[in-house]
């Protein structure tokens, strides 16, 4: 029996993707060959990537002057990538600290150039995104760094940094295919696939054209944008079964009628966690009010052998991987495009049942 899986990552996929690929597993269409055994250079291949990038372009509606790039190393070696090709002109970049994974990019970041820390939510165990604003910014920064979405507290953007000419890169990790984005507001937005797109191993970057161009002096060719740009994601071998999932997932969101649909359906999943989580004697949220995660929702009992007890009987019961991260303690629900409006309501279902129990 599938469980109900709350896990941040790698995390739940649509069981009609699973099954569309388990039974194309030993042969795809005519091909004779599982797409794990293919060439990259394959006539068979070459249509599955190139439909996966038509399909991330449609879905996102991503403009004509961004390539897409589909990339190894995960998001944590953009953090160094970033800096060795975008920090070119005036060697400096500003970050927003909002969690552990802004707070790695900042800190890689640093090794390449002057970064500074404009804005930070540290002080409140990072449950909120600070204000900005952007008189506090560098005007010549070479480019203004956000984690739009931060996994491990629960926390999003509602609303942009205002930079102006300074371009805005966003690890979009935990939230990409969430919900409706204007690319054009970004000059560069990355995602590791295993949250919300795919299994772990492949890197998507959507970069805008005119960003990509000579990396610091030291940059390995590998870790160089316009080394992928240029060969169509294929200088060396991609990743190649991930981005087949990938073209998967595309095509399961098309079929149930774009981003906007699964917008709606986002946030009649995260609208119902937190309302109930809001009315709970026993279940408090640690996000507050307008920066609240729709994909990562963190919450507490306030007692540890309480939270111990509440995730052991989860196991048993089917809803699987629902601890906090250990930074935050106590639960996380993750609750990405593939978890169902069931799963969530049966998850609140067995907290009411829990709360009542254990009063
Ligand atoms: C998971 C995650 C990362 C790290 O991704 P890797 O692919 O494991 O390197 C970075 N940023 C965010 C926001 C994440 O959720």
């Amino acid at each position: 029996m599938r469980v109900y899986n709350f896990s941040a990552g790698p995390s739940m996929l649509p069981l009609e993707v699973l099954e569309k690929a388990a039974s194309e597993m030993t042969e795809y269409g005519a091909s004779g060959q599982s797409v794990m055994e293919m060439s990259h250079r394959s006539k068979e291949y070459g249509a599955i990537i190139e439909s996966a990038e038509c399909l991330l372009r449609k879905v996102l509606s991503i403009p004509d002057n961004y390539k897409v790039l589909f990339l190894q190393g995960g998001a944590s070696s953009q953090f160094a990538m970033i800096p060795l090709n975008l920090m070119t002109k005036n060697g400096k970049a500003d970050y927003v600290i909002t969690g552990q994974w802004a707070k790695k990019a900042y800190k890689e970041g640093c090794r390449y150039g002057q970064c500074r820390a404009v804005a930070s939510s540290e002080d409140k165990t990072f449950s909120y995104i600070p204000e900005l604003n952007s008189a506090d910014f560098d005007k010549d920064a070479d480019y203004f760094h956000i984690c739009y979405n931060n996994t491990i507290y629960g926390t999003k953007y509602y609303k942009l940094p205002e930079t102006g000419n300074v371009p805005l890169v966003a690890d979009m990790s935990s939230s990409i295919l969430s919900e409706e984005i204007d690319v054009s507001k970004f000059g560069m937005i990355y995602a590791g696939a295993q949250k919300n797109m795919g299994p772990a191993g492949l890197t998507v970057v959507i970069i805008r054209e005119d960003l990509i161009g000579e990396p610091q002096a030291i940059t390995p060719t590998m870790f160089t944008y316009q080394t992928h740009a240029d060969n169509g994601s294929m200088f060396n071998t991609p990743p190649t079964y991930a981005i087949y999932i990938l073209k998967l997932v595309l095509e399961w969101i098309e079929n149930i009628g774009g981003i906007k649909v699964l917008e709606e359906k986002n946030k009649k999943k995260a609208a119902l966690l937190y309302d109930f989580l809001d009315h709970s004697e026993m279940f408090h949220p640690t996000v507050m009010g307008a920066s609240r995660s729709m994909m990562n929702v963190p919450f507490v009992t306030g007692n540890d052998e309480l939270d111990k007890k509440f995730i052991a009987e989860c196991t048993k019961n089917g809803f699987v991987n629902i601890k906090g991260h250990r930074s935050v303690g106590g639960m996380r629900a993750s609750i990405y495009n593939a978890m169902p409006y069931e799963g969530v309501e049966a998850l609140v279902n067995f907290m009411k049942k829990f709360e009542e129990e254990n009063k």
